[in-house]
């Protein structure tokens, strides 16, 4: 059997645990020390315990910080990696570095049970959860940690349907504890479930982006079978009255398929729906994949859209594709090891 890691644990997780072992209190601190600031990945590193200690833990836990398997990388220098999940089943993770910033997108479950219609993952279906430590295992792994400066919660999985162990990841990113980042460099993206908005909403501090891609009830529907489960309207009526400090933002995704939700009464009911709502809008070029119909809107009218938008006072951008020549752009990532 598999030895249940230690990264993942919160500060008073460690604690209970080490109380457990009958360690000195202190060895929490330490532990939490040597994991989350120094990334060490074996408790041989942790020179300040005494041997006898490093030996029980060794025997009881393992670390959680694993290399990835595969690593890929696209022309344009994004790197998509692979990981292995305690379960034997993989998630993917995508490292993209650009002039002044690297943002890691990371995964939060294995597979998805939401099942939107342009989506890699969703096709695929769900295979599980991902621990705090597998999710945290994506940051603390990866190669170029020094250069990150953003994490985004937008690869495979919906977030909100792992609540618990992505406020955990969230409350190890942020703690002084743990790496002590700024909530305001980490967004986490939903598809907008409800039942679990204000855990969210409350419980982190993160940018919120919400997966919006039609203003119409029936087509978001068709594109995003949660709309019919947790619709959008309840949720921006939510949203609207929400308290929002400080720089925290609230986003929109919006993927856009030629002929289908990029038309000027899309244009004119995005303007009514977002009424009131401090927030910007991320218009993403659909990638198109052979297992799906849909067709990738051109530039023109992205920047058409784009600047209505924006002259309506909603602020819009169009979101650089990245990482597409290997299957690394948003909607393609999949759990499939390549042969
Ligand atoms: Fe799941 Fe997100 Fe894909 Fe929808 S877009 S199926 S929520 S991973």
């Amino acid at each position: 059997m598999k030895k249940e890691s230690l990264l993942g644990k919160t500060i008073e997780e460690l604690k209970n645990t080490i109380s457990e072992l009958k360690m000195p209190k202190y060895t929490a601190d330490q532990i939490a020390e040597w994991i989350y600031k120094k990334r060490v990945s074996t408790f041989d590193a942790m020179t300040n315990l005494s041997k006898k200690h490093r030996e029980l833990l060794n025997e009881n836990f393992s670390v959680g910080i694993y290399d990835p398997s595969v690593e890929e990388k696209s022309a344009d220098g994004t790197i998509k990696y692979l990981y292995d999940t305690q379960n034997g089943n993989n998630v993917e993770t995508v490292f993209i570095p650009e002039e002044d910033r690297a943002t890691l997108c990371i995964s939060s479950q294995v597979g998805c049970k939401f099942g939107c219609t342009f989506c890699m993952t969703g096709k695929q279906g769900f295979k599980e959860n991902l621990t705090a430590g597998e999710i945290l295992n994506q940051i603390y792994s990866q190669p170029n940690f020094e250069f990150l400066t953003n994490i985004v919660f937008m690869g495979m999985g919906e977030p909100l349907d792992n609540i618990q162990e992505v406020l955990r990841t969230c409350e190890v990113l942020t703690s002084d504890w743990g790496l002590a980042w700024s909530p305001r460099r980490i967004t986490i993206s939903t598809v907008g479930v409800m039942a679990n908005m204000t855990k969210l909403l409350d419980q982190t501090q993160c940018h919120v982006a919400i997966s919006l891609h039609s203003p119409f009830d029936d087509e978001r529907a068709m594109l995003m079978p949660v709309q019919k489960a947790s619709p959008i309207k309840p949720i921006l009526d939510m949203l609207r009255s929400y308290e929002w400090r400080g720089q925290r933002r609230l986003s929109f995704e919006y993927i856009m398929f030629d002929g289908i939700n990029d038309t000027n009464s899309h244009l004119r009911e995005l303007k009514i729906l977002l009424k009131g709502l401090h927030c910007r809008v991320n218009l993403i070029r659909y990638h198109a994949i052979p297992e799906f119909s849909y067709k990738t809107t051109s530039e023109d009218k992205m920047m058409y859209f784009r600047d209505t938008l924006t002259e309506n006072n909603i602020i819009a951008t169009i979101r650089k594709s990245r990482g597409e020549d290997i299957e690394a752009a948003c909607g393609m990532l999949s759990s499939q090891k390549k042969p």
